[in-house]
């Protein structure tokens, strides 16, 4: 039997399945096919799952009851930091290529709840630190729509896994924009949730204080569906949000500020065009569009990069040869550390803890991390401000298409392409990359997506406007 993966959604397999009209083996079968033809070129799974037909006969014998939820026999994807009980989770490092994750994240017992299926565990940048999945220590993704170009990171693998059809559905972790940039470069979908709306029990913590798990799907009514099912409030995570406080209402017609001073330098023109069409379907939707001023946001990759670096020196810490993972003898236990830790983490992981180490030192406090601080507050109070008169504000997500591999080798030109996705992290508030018309480059057509952003706990005017935006 040969399923059309093509025109096939979450929620389109959800209802054949519960009609019968194949089974999660057949479905499950599909894919694994789709993979073996696709991944060994592209590199989106670093591994397999041996189990997944398994897991597909226990969801079909659930159908098979007239049980089930929405879930119930999906395949899905699932980053390389996100822990599965008995599986490796190696965040793309070789400080943990050979370690096996000891429980269930939060969000992986959820999916299971619901009979899901897993098929491997995707490409990532190491860590999740990057913005093209070439930081991998397992080779780089390449992007479906033109494999000499990065996929985009860090969940790149997630991204191409989905738009190449290796699955339906993929989760991703977003700590300044790795959901949605990739979302962007692949033309999927893609969601940051707002801060503590999704566990993060269970995620290999990069930054703490801004990571998200977010789902990448074709539509927004699929991101819509898995960020209904991995939310809620956790005991495990005790940054996650009352369920209570989750917007229901939403209005019919929204007003949209767009920040267009902020389009000046470094944006792509042919962006800038696809960009103000879905702005005019909106107003041709009846919706008002407005211009908005954001004055702090020029500090806030400077702003983010400082937290990013302090937050990684601290939470990586933990990764001393002892505990987890890789273990190189020295000559004594300072010397295993270094030794541990120079071969187990690759160069833009070092260079992260280094500078980390050096914002947070007692000379520099004050000076860097201190006053990043304020700054993130000043940003935040921006957005708030600017919420007082709009409902969702929009921007494209990328400043420009997926670019070629090496293009960006210079971090700073790296950083540099996170201008639009780290605000929704500094600030917490939640933010959708929808795909928008895509550009011509050298031949290759490239998608590119278009970021709304909400306030906290806004992902319902998200979706509604997202919607509105894939017609
Ligand atoms: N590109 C950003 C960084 O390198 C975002 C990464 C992410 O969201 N994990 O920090």
């Amino acid at each position: 039997m040969t399923i059309e993966t093509k025109q096939l959604t979450v929620a389109r397999a959800a209802k054949a399945l519960k009609a019968r009209e194949f089974s999660a083996v057949e479905l499950t079968e599909q894919f694994l096919e789709n993979i073996t033809a696709e991944n060994p070129n592209l590199n989106a799974y670093l591994e397999i799952f041996e189990d997944s037909l398994e897991q597909a006969k226990h969801a079909d014998e659930i159908l098979g009851r007239g049980e089930g939820g929405v879930l119930t026999g999906i395949p899905i994807a699932v980053k390389d930091n996100i822990l599965i009980e008995g599986k490796i989770a190696s965040a793309a490092s070789k400080m943990l290529e050979n370690y096996r994750a000891a429980y269930d994240a939060t969000v992986i017992r959820k999916l299971k709840e619901q009979g899901a299926v897993f098929l491997g565990r995707t490409n990532m940048d190491e860590f999740a630190m990057g913005g093209s999945t070439e930081n991998s220590a397992f080779g780089a993704t390449k992007n479906p729509h033109d494999t000499e170009r990065v996929a985009g990171g860090t969940s790149g693998g997630s991204a191409a896994a989905v738009a190449a059809d290796m699955t339906l559905a993929a989760l991703g972790s977003d700590t300044g924009g790795s959901v949605r940039q990739p979302a962007s470069f692949c033309g999927v979908v893609g969601l940051k949730p707002t801060y503590g709306a999704v566990s993060r029990f269970g995620l290999i913590a990069t930054v703490s204080s801004f990571d998200q798990i977010g789902p990448l799907t074709k539509t927004v009514e699929d991101a819509g569906l898995m960020f209904g099912l991995i939310s809620g409030i956790d005991p495990k995570d005790s940054t996650t949000l009352l369920d209570e406080s989750r917007q229901t209402s939403e209005k019919e017609k929204m007003t949209v500020g767009i920040p267009r001073h902020l389009f000046k330098e470094g944006v792509d023109a042919g962006v800038l065009q696809a960009f103000e069409k879905m702005a005019k379907k909106l107003s041709d939707r009846g919706h008002r569009i407005v211009d908005i001023e954001l004055p702090s946001i020029s500090y806030a990759l400077s702003c983010y990069y400082v937290i990013n670096f302090a937050e990684i020196s601290s939470n990586l810490a933990r990764f001393d040869g002892v505990r987890y993972g890789l273990h190189v003898d020295g000559i004594d236990l300072l010397g295993d550390y270094t030794k541990t830790r120079g071969a187990g983490f690759g160069t833009e992981v070092r260079r992260r803890i280094l500078l980390g180490t050096y914002v947070l030192s007692a000379g520099y406090y004050d000076a860097y991390y201190g006053k990043a601080n304020t700054v993130r507050q000043r940003i935040t109070n921006d957005f708030l401000d600017a919420f007082k008169t709009v409902d969702c504000i929009a921007t494209p997500t990328t400043p420009f298409p997926a670019f070629r591999f090496g293009e960006k080798n210079d971090p700073l030109a790296m950083y540099a392409a996170d201008i639009f996705t780290v605000p929704a992290n500094l600030t917490g508030m939640p933010a959708l990359s929808v795909p928008m018309d895509p550009v011509v480059r050298d031949g290759a057509t490239l998608p590119v997506g278009f970021q709304l952003t909400a306030p906290h706990r806004g992902e319902p005017a998200l979706f509604h406007l997202g919607k509105i935006l894939e017609i």
